[in-house]
């Protein structure tokens, strides 16, 4: 299929590509990496008139992880810089996984941990462990600059909280707790090169009794935005990890998803999935915490 005629703006700032935006409206759409939104010009299912490339606006490449303040992920940074990032791996392995094994390495070179979360597709490689590590938005816009906790951003499939003219700056994560794992799970019918049948993240934090002081559940492809699985986390949240607990807490999680049948897999299979691929995260996210409280190098 041929693409449709566009023009390709190149700003050099933010502040220049929020004006473009209030000038053109709903004729431009903005392009980070370009493997969402490409493929949808190419499909017909958009046709932009003007398409504002980010990619000359300098700064916004940034992978940055500093003790004190944490991890920022620009608008820029590629899936496979965050992937290999090492604080990513080592304090954010939820994160590391997902980026690591959204799509293909060509499409990970291109695309952005930003771009995967501003296309808002439920879902989403990276928006389940972003929402168990707490992630924030920053947001800029003509008349200045907001954030948005990652779990306000999503609003439905391909609907974002983002309004008229407002450009995702980064993506901003707070440092990582003591005594803390997490652990991304993806189901997907060709492994790691399509996209999620079911996405689970889980994230543990352990008191020095070995209890679970906080516990965070995310969800992806079985609801109609990637979302936390409250009423799981709070079954473990304070107690010392079982199997049965562990047990009861993913089957919560499945009860809280809402899955359709589509393509990729039926809704109660996808529902028992969500059992299955909780209980393998939160098992994971507890050995990495585990280790961590012996004192053992990951
Ligand atoms: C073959 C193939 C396999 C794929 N496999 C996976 C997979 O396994 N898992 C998965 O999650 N995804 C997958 N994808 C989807 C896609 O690659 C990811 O969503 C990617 O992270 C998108 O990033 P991008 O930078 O290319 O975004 P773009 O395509 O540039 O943008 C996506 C959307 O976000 C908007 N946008 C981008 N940046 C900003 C910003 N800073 N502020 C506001 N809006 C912005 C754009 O306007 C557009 O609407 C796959 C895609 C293909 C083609």
């Amino acid at each position: 299929m041929s693409m449709p005629r566009f023009s390709y703006l190149a700003p050099r700032s933010l502040k220049e590509a929020c004006a473009l935006l209030a000038e053109h409206g709903d004729k431009a759409r903005l392009m980070a990496g370009g493997t969402d939104l490409l493929i949808r010009m190419s499909q017909r299912a958009m046709s932009p008139d003007y398409l504002i490339g980010l990619r000359n606006v300098s700064g916004l490449d940034r992978v940055e992880f500093d003790a004190g303040t944490g991890l920022a992920i620009g608008a820029m940074a590629p899936l496979s810089a965050v992937a290999e990032f090492e604080p990513v791996r080592r304090y954010y392995p939820a994160l590391a996984r997902s980026a690591g094994m959204t799509a293909t390495v060509q499409i990970r070179n291109m695309g952005t941990v930003v771009g995967n979360l501003c296309n808002a597709a439920p879902s989403a490689d990276n928006a389940s462990p972003l929402l168990v590590h707490d992630a924030e938005v920053r947001i800029v816009h003509p008349g200045g600059e907001r954030t948005l906790p990652l779990a306000e951003f999503f609003r439905g499939p391909g609907l974002t909280a983002l309004e008229k003219g407002e450009i995702v700056r980064e993506v901003r994560v707070s440092p990582p707790g003591q005594r803390t794992g997490s652990s991304y799970q993806k189901l997907s019918a060709r492994s790691k090169v399509d996209i999620a049948a079911v996405g689970a993240a889980a994230l543990v934090r352990l008191d020095e009794e070995g209890n679970c002081a906080s516990v965070r559940i995310a969800l992806g492809a079985v609801a109609p935005v990637p979302l936390r699985a409250r009423a799981a986390e709070k079954i473990l949240a304070g107690q010392r990890p079982t199997d049965e607990l562990l047990a009861r807490t993913s089957a919560r999680a499945a009860e809280e998803s809402s899955p359709i049948t589509d393509i990729r897999a039926s809704g109660p299979y996808r529902r028992l999935m969500v059992e299955v691929l909780t209980a393998r995260a939160l098992r994971e996210a507890l050995d990495l915490a585990s280790a961590l409280q012996a004192g053992c190098e990951i």
